[in-house]
Protein backbone atom coordinates (compact mmCIF):
# COMPACT_ATOMS: atom_id res chain seq x y z
CA UNK A 1 0.00 0.00 0.00
CA UNK A 2 1.26 3.42 -0.75
CA UNK A 3 2.16 6.17 2.04
CA UNK A 4 -1.19 8.74 2.38
CA UNK A 5 -0.55 11.63 0.44
CA UNK A 6 0.40 14.82 2.79
CA UNK A 7 -1.37 17.27 4.11
CA UNK A 8 0.80 20.08 2.53
CA UNK A 9 1.58 23.29 4.12
CA UNK A 10 2.73 26.42 2.44
CA UNK A 11 4.81 28.62 4.88
CA UNK A 12 7.12 28.15 7.80
CA UNK A 13 5.72 31.34 10.24
CA UNK A 14 3.98 30.96 13.22
CA UNK A 15 0.03 30.16 11.47
CA UNK A 16 1.76 27.33 8.95
CA UNK A 17 3.90 25.79 12.00
CA UNK A 18 1.21 25.65 14.61
CA UNK A 19 -0.91 23.84 12.26
CA UNK A 20 1.64 21.41 10.85
CA UNK A 21 2.16 20.62 14.75
CA UNK A 22 -1.39 20.16 15.55
CA UNK A 23 -2.26 17.79 12.66
CA UNK A 24 0.06 14.91 14.12
CA UNK A 25 0.21 12.47 13.64
CA UNK A 26 -1.29 13.19 10.12
CA UNK A 27 1.84 13.11 7.32
CA UNK A 28 2.69 16.54 6.68
CA UNK A 29 4.74 18.41 3.52
CA UNK A 30 5.54 21.88 4.84
CA UNK A 31 7.02 24.26 1.96
CA UNK A 32 8.66 27.41 2.49
CA UNK A 33 10.85 29.75 0.47
CA UNK A 34 13.88 29.58 3.06
CA UNK A 35 15.36 27.57 6.07
CA UNK A 36 14.54 28.05 9.95
CA UNK A 37 13.03 31.35 11.06
CA UNK A 38 14.65 33.74 7.97
CA UNK A 39 11.52 34.82 5.64
CA UNK A 40 8.99 34.75 8.35
CA UNK A 41 7.33 38.20 9.74
CA UNK A 42 7.04 36.15 12.51
CA UNK A 43 10.19 36.19 13.75
CA UNK A 44 10.81 39.65 14.07
CA UNK A 45 7.14 40.41 16.20
CA UNK A 46 8.65 42.35 18.95
CA UNK A 47 5.49 43.34 21.34
CA UNK A 48 3.94 40.35 22.52
CA UNK A 49 1.07 37.98 22.68
CA UNK A 50 -2.22 39.37 24.20
CA UNK A 51 -3.69 36.81 26.47
CA UNK A 52 -6.11 37.73 29.54
CA UNK A 53 -4.48 35.42 31.88
CA UNK A 54 -4.00 37.43 34.72
CA UNK A 55 -6.60 36.61 37.25
CA UNK A 56 -8.41 40.31 37.18
CA UNK A 57 -8.65 40.14 33.48
CA UNK A 58 -10.85 38.36 31.22
CA UNK A 59 -11.38 36.98 27.75
CA UNK A 60 -15.08 38.92 27.78
CA UNK A 61 -12.50 42.50 28.35
CA UNK A 62 -9.99 41.40 25.98
CA UNK A 63 -12.51 40.50 23.08
CA UNK A 64 -13.97 43.84 23.69
CA UNK A 65 -10.86 45.66 23.04
CA UNK A 66 -10.26 44.05 19.77
CA UNK A 67 -13.64 44.97 18.65
CA UNK A 68 -12.96 48.62 19.51
CA UNK A 69 -9.90 48.60 17.57
CA UNK A 70 -11.51 47.14 14.59
CA UNK A 71 -13.93 49.47 14.58
CA UNK A 72 -16.87 47.11 15.44
CA UNK A 73 -16.01 45.18 11.63
CA UNK A 74 -15.18 42.16 13.52
CA UNK A 75 -17.17 38.83 13.54
CA UNK A 76 -17.96 38.80 17.33
CA UNK A 77 -18.15 34.81 17.46
CA UNK A 78 -14.50 34.57 15.58
CA UNK A 79 -13.11 37.76 18.18
CA UNK A 80 -14.46 34.99 21.19
CA UNK A 81 -12.82 32.31 19.71
CA UNK A 82 -9.33 34.15 19.69
CA UNK A 83 -9.92 35.45 23.66
CA UNK A 84 -11.12 32.49 25.08
CA UNK A 85 -8.44 30.56 23.70
CA UNK A 86 -5.52 32.93 24.43
CA UNK A 87 -4.24 31.40 27.49
CA UNK A 88 -4.30 27.41 26.05
CA UNK A 89 -2.35 28.83 23.46
CA UNK A 90 0.20 30.79 25.48
CA UNK A 91 0.42 27.46 27.68
CA UNK A 92 1.04 25.37 24.95
CA UNK A 93 3.77 28.00 23.96
CA UNK A 94 5.54 27.39 26.88
CA UNK A 95 5.04 23.39 26.86
CA UNK A 96 6.88 23.40 23.65
CA UNK A 97 9.55 25.80 25.20
CA UNK A 98 9.03 29.51 24.89
CA UNK A 99 9.81 30.88 27.81
CA UNK A 100 8.08 34.05 28.53
CA UNK A 101 9.22 36.98 30.83
CA UNK A 102 9.03 36.80 34.43
CA UNK A 103 8.82 39.17 36.92
CA UNK A 104 11.52 38.48 39.75
CA UNK A 105 8.34 36.79 42.26
CA UNK A 106 8.44 34.06 38.96
CA UNK A 107 4.87 35.37 37.38
CA UNK A 108 4.42 36.13 34.21
CA UNK A 109 5.17 39.73 33.45
CA UNK A 110 2.19 41.94 31.34
CA UNK A 111 2.71 44.59 28.93
CA UNK A 112 0.52 46.98 28.21
CA UNK A 113 -0.01 48.33 24.29
CA UNK A 114 -2.03 51.10 22.43
CA UNK A 115 -5.93 49.96 22.75
CA UNK A 116 -5.65 47.59 25.48
CA UNK A 117 -7.37 48.66 28.54
CA UNK A 118 -4.93 46.69 31.01
CA UNK A 119 -1.54 45.22 30.89
CA UNK A 120 -1.83 41.69 29.13
CA UNK A 121 0.64 40.97 26.68
CA UNK A 122 3.24 38.60 27.32
CA UNK A 123 6.67 38.55 25.43
CA UNK A 124 10.09 36.60 25.59
CA UNK A 125 13.47 38.16 25.51
CA UNK A 126 12.42 41.86 26.04
CA UNK A 127 11.22 43.10 22.37
CA UNK A 128 12.57 39.73 20.76
CA UNK A 129 9.37 37.85 21.35
CA UNK A 130 8.59 37.05 17.39
CA UNK A 131 12.57 35.36 17.50
CA UNK A 132 11.60 33.45 20.60
CA UNK A 133 8.90 31.87 19.97
CA UNK A 134 9.74 30.96 15.95
CA UNK A 135 13.10 29.37 17.28
CA UNK A 136 10.84 26.94 19.75
CA UNK A 137 8.18 26.39 16.91
CA UNK A 138 10.98 25.23 14.35
CA UNK A 139 12.71 22.67 17.10
CA UNK A 140 9.32 21.20 17.84
CA UNK A 141 8.70 20.73 13.96
CA UNK A 142 12.60 19.65 13.07
CA UNK A 143 11.72 17.27 15.75
CA UNK A 144 8.37 16.14 14.82
CA UNK A 145 8.24 12.73 13.02
CA UNK A 146 4.87 13.66 10.72
CA UNK A 147 6.75 16.76 9.26
CA UNK A 148 9.00 16.83 6.42
CA UNK A 149 9.84 20.19 5.82
CA UNK A 150 10.94 21.31 2.74
CA UNK A 151 12.57 24.83 2.52
CA UNK A 152 14.11 26.84 -0.80
CA UNK A 153 11.13 26.31 -2.52
CA UNK A 154 8.86 28.52 -4.20
CA UNK A 155 4.63 27.42 -4.67
CA UNK A 156 4.02 29.81 -7.63
CA UNK A 157 0.38 27.38 -8.74
CA UNK A 158 -1.98 25.05 -7.76
CA UNK A 159 -3.15 21.89 -8.82
CA UNK A 160 -7.13 21.22 -8.74
CA UNK A 161 -8.94 17.76 -9.76
CA UNK A 162 -12.59 17.80 -9.86
CA UNK A 163 -12.51 21.10 -9.15
CA UNK A 164 -11.07 20.52 -5.97
CA UNK A 165 -7.51 22.18 -4.61
CA UNK A 166 -5.53 18.74 -4.18
CA UNK A 167 -1.72 19.72 -4.59
CA UNK A 168 0.52 22.69 -5.36
CA UNK A 169 3.33 23.58 -8.28
CA UNK A 170 6.65 24.38 -7.35
CA UNK A 171 9.72 26.22 -8.82
CA UNK A 172 13.16 24.92 -6.67
CA UNK A 173 16.23 26.61 -5.94
CA UNK A 174 17.97 25.68 -9.16
CA UNK A 175 14.52 26.26 -11.00
CA UNK A 176 13.16 23.20 -11.46
CA UNK A 177 9.66 23.29 -11.57
CA UNK A 178 7.45 20.03 -10.01
CA UNK A 179 4.25 19.26 -9.08
CA UNK A 180 3.27 17.83 -5.80
CA UNK A 181 0.12 16.34 -4.41
CA UNK A 182 -1.60 16.28 -1.02
CA UNK A 183 -5.02 15.62 0.73
CA UNK A 184 -5.22 19.00 1.73
CA UNK A 185 -3.51 22.55 0.44
CA UNK A 186 -3.22 25.20 3.68
CA UNK A 187 -2.16 28.50 2.66
CA UNK A 188 0.26 30.32 5.24
CA UNK A 189 1.79 32.62 3.46
CA UNK A 190 2.06 35.59 5.45
CA UNK A 191 1.04 39.48 4.35
CA UNK A 192 1.50 42.31 1.49
CA UNK A 193 3.90 44.34 2.94
CA UNK A 194 6.08 44.05 0.02
CA UNK A 195 3.61 46.02 -1.94
CA UNK A 196 4.64 49.34 -0.40
CA UNK A 197 7.31 51.13 -0.98
CA UNK A 198 7.77 51.10 2.87
CA UNK A 199 7.14 48.07 5.06
CA UNK A 200 8.37 46.49 8.52
CA UNK A 201 7.63 43.10 6.85
CA UNK A 202 10.16 41.09 5.00
CA UNK A 203 10.73 40.26 1.42
CA UNK A 204 8.83 37.30 1.17
CA UNK A 205 5.46 38.92 3.17
CA UNK A 206 4.46 40.04 -0.62
CA UNK A 207 1.13 38.69 -1.52
CA UNK A 208 1.94 36.25 -3.66
CA UNK A 209 -0.25 33.52 -1.73
CA UNK A 210 -3.67 35.89 -1.52
CA UNK A 211 -2.69 36.40 -5.22
CA UNK A 212 -2.52 32.94 -6.42
CA UNK A 213 -5.85 31.89 -4.20
CA UNK A 214 -7.00 34.76 -6.27
CA UNK A 215 -6.09 33.66 -9.43
CA UNK A 216 -7.42 29.97 -8.56
CA UNK A 217 -10.90 32.00 -7.73
CA UNK A 218 -10.68 31.87 -4.34
CA UNK A 219 -13.32 34.64 -2.86
CA UNK A 220 -11.39 37.35 -0.65
CA UNK A 221 -12.39 39.85 2.14
CA UNK A 222 -11.82 42.90 3.08
CA UNK A 223 -8.46 43.78 1.16
CA UNK A 224 -9.16 47.32 1.58
CA UNK A 225 -8.01 47.13 5.22
CA UNK A 226 -3.83 47.89 5.40
CA UNK A 227 -2.57 48.91 9.23
CA UNK A 228 0.46 51.34 8.70
CA UNK A 229 2.93 50.95 11.57
CA UNK A 230 3.83 55.06 12.65
CA UNK A 231 7.26 54.34 13.60
CA UNK A 232 9.36 52.06 11.26
CA UNK A 233 13.06 53.59 11.21
CA UNK A 234 13.41 56.19 8.18
CA UNK A 235 16.39 54.41 5.95
CA UNK A 236 15.95 56.21 2.58
CA UNK A 237 16.86 53.55 -0.44
CA UNK A 238 15.55 50.78 1.62
CA UNK A 239 11.97 48.88 1.33
CA UNK A 240 11.83 47.18 4.15
CA UNK A 241 12.59 48.91 7.46
CA UNK A 242 13.57 47.71 10.97
CA UNK A 243 10.39 48.42 13.41
CA UNK A 244 10.90 51.10 16.26
CA UNK A 245 8.30 49.08 18.84
CA UNK A 246 5.24 51.06 20.40
CA UNK A 247 6.62 50.32 23.52
CA UNK A 248 9.30 52.80 23.33
CA UNK A 249 6.48 55.57 24.05
CA UNK A 250 5.38 52.92 26.63
CA UNK A 251 8.43 53.74 27.86
CA UNK A 252 8.59 57.95 27.38
CA UNK A 253 9.77 58.36 24.59
CA UNK A 254 8.05 61.37 22.16
CA UNK A 255 7.39 61.95 18.24
CA UNK A 256 9.10 65.07 17.29
CA UNK A 257 8.95 67.08 14.22
CA UNK A 258 11.50 69.07 11.97
CA UNK A 259 11.26 72.16 14.65
CA UNK A 260 11.55 69.64 17.60
CA UNK A 261 8.18 70.63 18.93
CA UNK A 262 5.97 67.41 19.99
CA UNK A 263 3.81 66.05 16.86
CA UNK A 264 0.82 64.29 19.16
CA UNK A 265 0.19 67.08 21.51
CA UNK A 266 -3.15 68.44 20.85
CA UNK A 267 -3.65 66.49 18.23
CA UNK A 268 -5.54 63.13 20.72
CA UNK A 269 -5.80 63.19 23.97
CA UNK A 270 -3.66 59.67 24.59
CA UNK A 271 -0.95 62.13 22.36
CA UNK A 272 2.10 59.78 21.65
CA UNK A 273 0.15 57.10 22.82
CA UNK A 274 -2.91 57.62 20.52
CA UNK A 275 -4.29 55.02 18.37
CA UNK A 276 -1.84 53.44 15.76
CA UNK A 277 -3.59 54.95 12.78
CA UNK A 278 -4.03 58.55 14.15
CA UNK A 279 -0.40 58.22 14.89
CA UNK A 280 0.84 57.13 11.07
CA UNK A 281 -1.43 59.92 10.00
CA UNK A 282 0.57 62.41 12.05
CA UNK A 283 4.05 60.95 11.37
CA UNK A 284 2.97 60.17 7.25
CA UNK A 285 2.27 64.22 7.18
CA UNK A 286 5.53 65.49 9.23
CA UNK A 287 7.30 63.07 6.31
CA UNK A 288 5.72 65.44 3.79
CA UNK A 289 6.23 68.41 5.93
CA UNK A 290 10.64 67.28 6.65
CA UNK A 291 10.69 64.15 8.80
CA UNK A 292 9.47 63.12 12.08
CA UNK A 293 11.84 61.69 14.70
CA UNK A 294 11.29 59.60 17.70
CA UNK A 295 13.54 61.06 20.80
CA UNK A 296 13.32 58.30 23.04
CA UNK A 297 16.33 59.37 25.46
CA UNK A 298 14.65 59.23 28.58
CA UNK A 299 14.71 55.43 28.20
CA UNK A 300 18.32 55.92 28.82
CA UNK A 301 21.12 53.31 29.72
CA UNK A 302 18.63 50.56 30.18
CA UNK A 303 17.56 50.91 26.63
CA UNK A 304 20.16 48.04 25.22
CA UNK A 305 18.54 46.04 28.11
CA UNK A 306 14.59 46.40 27.70
CA UNK A 307 14.99 46.85 23.82
CA UNK A 308 17.46 44.50 22.49
CA UNK A 309 16.24 44.55 18.96
CA UNK A 310 15.41 48.01 18.51
CA UNK A 311 18.92 48.91 19.83
CA UNK A 312 20.50 46.87 17.15
CA UNK A 313 19.06 48.10 14.77
CA UNK A 314 19.89 51.65 15.51
CA UNK A 315 23.49 50.99 16.41
CA UNK A 316 23.27 49.21 12.55
CA UNK A 317 22.62 52.49 11.11
CA UNK A 318 24.80 54.87 13.11
CA UNK A 319 21.92 55.88 15.61
CA UNK A 320 22.85 55.47 19.21
CA UNK A 321 19.10 56.25 20.12
CA UNK A 322 20.07 56.99 24.11
CA UNK A 323 21.45 60.25 23.19
CA UNK A 324 20.01 60.84 19.33
CA UNK A 325 16.43 60.77 17.74
CA UNK A 326 15.80 57.84 15.54
CA UNK A 327 14.04 59.02 12.29
CA UNK A 328 11.08 57.17 11.65
CA UNK A 329 7.98 57.05 9.08
CA UNK A 330 4.77 54.98 8.69
CA UNK A 331 5.58 51.79 7.12
CA UNK A 332 3.02 49.00 5.38
CA UNK A 333 2.87 46.48 8.72
CA UNK A 334 -0.42 44.29 8.62
CA UNK A 335 -2.95 43.11 6.30
CA UNK A 336 -6.40 42.61 8.05
CA UNK A 337 -8.23 41.44 4.50
CA UNK A 338 -7.08 38.32 3.05
CA UNK A 339 -8.35 34.67 1.70
CA UNK A 340 -11.85 34.63 3.01
CA UNK A 341 -12.36 31.74 5.45
CA UNK A 342 -14.85 30.28 7.94
CA UNK A 343 -13.66 29.82 11.74
CA UNK A 344 -12.11 26.46 10.65
CA UNK A 345 -9.64 27.69 7.73
CA UNK A 346 -12.25 26.31 4.79
CA UNK A 347 -11.68 29.18 1.84
CA UNK A 348 -14.69 28.84 -0.76
CA UNK A 349 -12.70 26.39 -2.97
CA UNK A 350 -12.72 22.88 -1.32
CA UNK A 351 -9.45 21.55 -0.71
CA UNK A 352 -7.74 25.30 -0.12
CA UNK A 353 -7.44 26.16 3.56
CA UNK A 354 -5.65 29.72 4.54
CA UNK A 355 -4.71 30.66 8.11
CA UNK A 356 -2.74 32.80 9.59
CA UNK A 357 -2.12 36.89 8.10
CA UNK A 358 -2.94 35.73 4.49
CA UNK A 359 -6.08 34.72 5.43
CA UNK A 360 -9.56 36.56 6.46
CA UNK A 361 -11.95 35.21 9.01
CA UNK A 362 -13.02 38.44 10.55
CA UNK A 363 -11.08 38.38 13.67
CA UNK A 364 -9.62 41.97 13.17
CA UNK A 365 -12.38 43.64 11.77
CA UNK A 366 -11.37 47.10 10.39
CA UNK A 367 -8.07 47.64 12.20
CA UNK A 368 -5.94 44.39 14.15
CA UNK A 369 -5.46 45.12 18.11
CA UNK A 370 -1.72 45.10 18.76
CA UNK A 371 -0.20 41.43 19.67
CA UNK A 372 -3.35 40.05 18.58
CA UNK A 373 -1.64 38.51 15.22
CA UNK A 374 1.04 35.82 16.68
CA UNK A 375 -1.99 34.59 18.77
CA UNK A 376 -4.10 34.27 16.15
CA UNK A 377 -1.66 32.07 13.85
CA UNK A 378 -1.10 29.65 17.21
CA UNK A 379 -4.97 29.78 18.24
CA UNK A 380 -6.59 29.48 14.20
CA UNK A 381 -3.36 27.02 13.47
CA UNK A 382 -3.82 24.41 15.52
CA UNK A 383 -7.30 24.61 15.24
CA UNK A 384 -7.26 24.45 11.58
CA UNK A 385 -3.87 21.21 12.56
CA UNK A 386 -6.72 19.80 14.57
CA UNK A 387 -9.00 19.45 12.13
CA UNK A 388 -7.39 18.33 9.07
CA UNK A 389 -5.81 15.40 10.95
CA UNK A 390 -8.59 12.39 9.79
CA UNK A 391 -8.34 13.68 6.13
CA UNK A 392 -5.05 12.08 5.75
CA UNK A 393 -7.57 8.65 6.08
CA UNK A 394 -10.05 9.80 2.92
CA UNK A 395 -10.25 9.49 -0.72
CA UNK A 396 -9.00 11.41 -3.46
CA UNK A 397 -10.33 13.85 -6.24
CA UNK A 398 -10.72 11.93 -9.59
CA UNK A 399 -10.94 13.29 -12.88
CA UNK A 400 -8.17 15.48 -14.71
CA UNK A 401 -5.87 17.47 -13.27
CA UNK A 402 -5.89 21.11 -13.84
CA UNK A 403 -2.66 23.59 -12.54
CA UNK A 404 -3.91 27.55 -11.75
CA UNK A 405 -0.25 29.13 -12.09
CA UNK A 406 0.10 33.20 -10.63
CA UNK A 407 0.68 35.13 -13.59
CA UNK A 408 4.71 36.15 -13.70
CA UNK A 409 6.39 38.75 -11.67
CA UNK A 410 6.47 42.67 -12.49
CA UNK A 411 10.06 43.81 -13.08
CA UNK A 412 11.42 45.57 -11.21
CA UNK A 413 11.44 49.01 -12.29
CA UNK A 414 7.89 48.13 -12.68
CA UNK A 415 7.76 46.66 -8.97
CA UNK A 416 9.12 50.02 -7.63
CA UNK A 417 6.73 52.17 -9.38
CA UNK A 418 3.85 49.99 -7.96
CA UNK A 419 5.08 50.05 -4.42
CA UNK A 420 5.34 53.67 -4.78
CA UNK A 421 1.61 54.10 -5.96
CA UNK A 422 0.77 51.97 -3.50
CA UNK A 423 2.17 53.99 -0.46
CA UNK A 424 0.59 57.32 -2.03
CA UNK A 425 -3.12 55.52 -2.78
CA UNK A 426 -3.29 53.40 -0.29
CA UNK A 427 -1.53 54.34 2.64
CA UNK A 428 -2.31 55.78 5.89
CA UNK A 429 -4.39 59.15 4.28
CA UNK A 430 -6.77 57.92 1.11
CA UNK A 431 -8.87 59.92 -0.74
CA UNK A 432 -11.89 58.87 -3.80
CA UNK A 433 -9.43 61.19 -6.32
CA UNK A 434 -6.08 59.65 -5.46
CA UNK A 435 -7.62 56.00 -6.14
CA UNK A 436 -9.08 56.24 -8.94
CA UNK A 437 -5.85 57.79 -10.32
CA UNK A 438 -4.06 54.86 -9.29
CA UNK A 439 -6.51 52.69 -10.31
CA UNK A 440 -6.30 53.83 -13.97
CA UNK A 441 -2.48 53.78 -13.75
CA UNK A 442 -2.67 50.51 -11.84
CA UNK A 443 -4.12 49.33 -15.50
CA UNK A 444 -0.99 48.30 -17.45
CA UNK A 445 0.90 46.97 -14.22
CA UNK A 446 -2.41 44.61 -13.85
CA UNK A 447 -1.75 42.96 -16.99
CA UNK A 448 2.25 42.69 -16.67
CA UNK A 449 2.31 40.66 -13.07
CA UNK A 450 0.26 39.69 -10.07
CA UNK A 451 1.59 42.52 -8.35
CA UNK A 452 -0.64 44.50 -10.69
CA UNK A 453 -3.23 42.59 -10.65
CA UNK A 454 -3.69 42.31 -6.95
CA UNK A 455 -2.76 45.60 -6.08
CA UNK A 456 -5.76 46.51 -8.32
CA UNK A 457 -8.05 44.39 -7.08
CA UNK A 458 -7.16 46.19 -3.19
CA UNK A 459 -7.12 49.90 -4.99
CA UNK A 460 -11.18 48.81 -6.18
CA UNK A 461 -12.10 47.69 -3.13
CA UNK A 462 -11.05 50.39 -1.45
CA UNK A 463 -12.89 52.75 -3.62
CA UNK A 464 -15.80 50.67 -3.14
CA UNK A 465 -15.48 51.57 0.53
CA UNK A 466 -16.86 55.27 0.58
CA UNK A 467 -17.07 55.75 4.59
CA UNK A 468 -13.61 55.87 6.69
CA UNK A 469 -13.74 53.01 8.57
CA UNK A 470 -10.76 51.89 10.82
CA UNK A 471 -6.98 51.84 9.14
CA UNK A 472 -9.21 52.72 5.74
CA UNK A 473 -8.60 57.16 6.31
CA UNK A 474 -10.44 58.81 3.42
CA UNK A 475 -9.59 62.51 3.81
CA UNK A 476 -12.71 63.04 1.46
CA UNK A 477 -15.10 60.81 4.15
CA UNK A 478 -13.48 61.47 7.29
CA UNK A 479 -14.70 59.13 10.43
CA UNK A 480 -18.13 60.96 11.78
CA UNK A 481 -17.66 61.70 15.41
C1 LIG B 1 8.32 43.86 12.43
C2 LIG B 1 7.03 43.21 12.85
C3 LIG B 1 6.66 43.20 14.21
C4 LIG B 1 5.48 42.58 14.60
N1 LIG B 1 5.16 42.49 15.93
C5 LIG B 1 4.08 41.78 16.33
C6 LIG B 1 3.80 41.54 17.71
O1 LIG B 1 4.55 41.97 18.58
N2 LIG B 1 2.71 40.80 18.03
C7 LIG B 1 1.86 40.29 17.09
O2 LIG B 1 0.87 39.64 17.44
N3 LIG B 1 2.10 40.49 15.77
C8 LIG B 1 3.19 41.20 15.37
N4 LIG B 1 3.43 41.39 14.03
C9 LIG B 1 2.55 40.74 13.05
C10 LIG B 1 2.87 39.25 13.02
O3 LIG B 1 4.24 39.05 13.20
C11 LIG B 1 2.45 38.62 11.68
O4 LIG B 1 1.17 39.02 11.33
C12 LIG B 1 2.45 37.10 11.82
O5 LIG B 1 3.70 36.67 12.32
C13 LIG B 1 2.17 36.42 10.48
O6 LIG B 1 2.39 35.04 10.63
P1 LIG B 1 2.17 34.08 9.39
O7 LIG B 1 2.56 32.72 9.85
O8 LIG B 1 0.81 34.28 8.85
O9 LIG B 1 3.19 34.60 8.27
P2 LIG B 1 4.78 34.68 8.27
O10 LIG B 1 5.35 34.58 9.63
O11 LIG B 1 5.16 35.88 7.47
O12 LIG B 1 5.23 33.38 7.47
C14 LIG B 1 4.98 33.24 6.09
C15 LIG B 1 5.78 32.08 5.56
O13 LIG B 1 5.37 31.79 4.22
C16 LIG B 1 6.51 31.59 3.42
N5 LIG B 1 6.14 31.87 2.03
C17 LIG B 1 5.58 32.99 1.52
N6 LIG B 1 5.33 32.83 0.22
C18 LIG B 1 5.73 31.58 -0.12
C19 LIG B 1 5.73 30.82 -1.33
N7 LIG B 1 5.24 31.31 -2.47
N8 LIG B 1 6.25 29.58 -1.32
C20 LIG B 1 6.75 29.05 -0.17
N9 LIG B 1 6.75 29.71 1.01
C21 LIG B 1 6.25 30.96 1.03
C22 LIG B 1 7.55 32.53 4.00
O14 LIG B 1 8.85 32.16 3.60
C23 LIG B 1 7.29 32.30 5.50
O15 LIG B 1 7.92 31.12 5.91
C24 LIG B 1 4.61 42.00 13.62
C25 LIG B 1 4.97 42.04 12.29
C26 LIG B 1 6.17 42.62 11.89
C27 LIG B 1 6.53 42.63 10.43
Amino acid sequence: MSAPAPIIIVGGGIAGLSAALAAAPAPVLLLARASGTRGAASALAQGGIAAAIDPGDSPQAHARDTCVAGGFHNDPAIVDLLTINAGDAVGWLQDIGVAFDREPDGRLQFCREGGHDRARIVHAGGDATGAKVMEALVAAARAATHIERRVGVDVDGLVLRDGQVCGVCVTRADGGREALHGRAVVLATGGIGGLFAQTSNPADADGNGLALALAAGAAARDLEFVQFHPTAMALPGLHSLPLVTEALRGAGARLLGTDGASLMDGVHPLADLAPRDIVARRVWQAGRDGGAWLDAHKVGAAFPQRFPTVFQACMDHGIDPRVQPIPVTPAAHFHMGGISVDADGHSSLPGLFAVGEVACNGVHGANRLASNSLLEGVVFGRRLGALLRPLADGGQPRGSFRMVRRKPSLDAAQLDYLRALMMQAMGPLRSGATLQAALQDCTELAGSGWQGELAQRMLGEALRRTASLGAHYRSDAPPVG
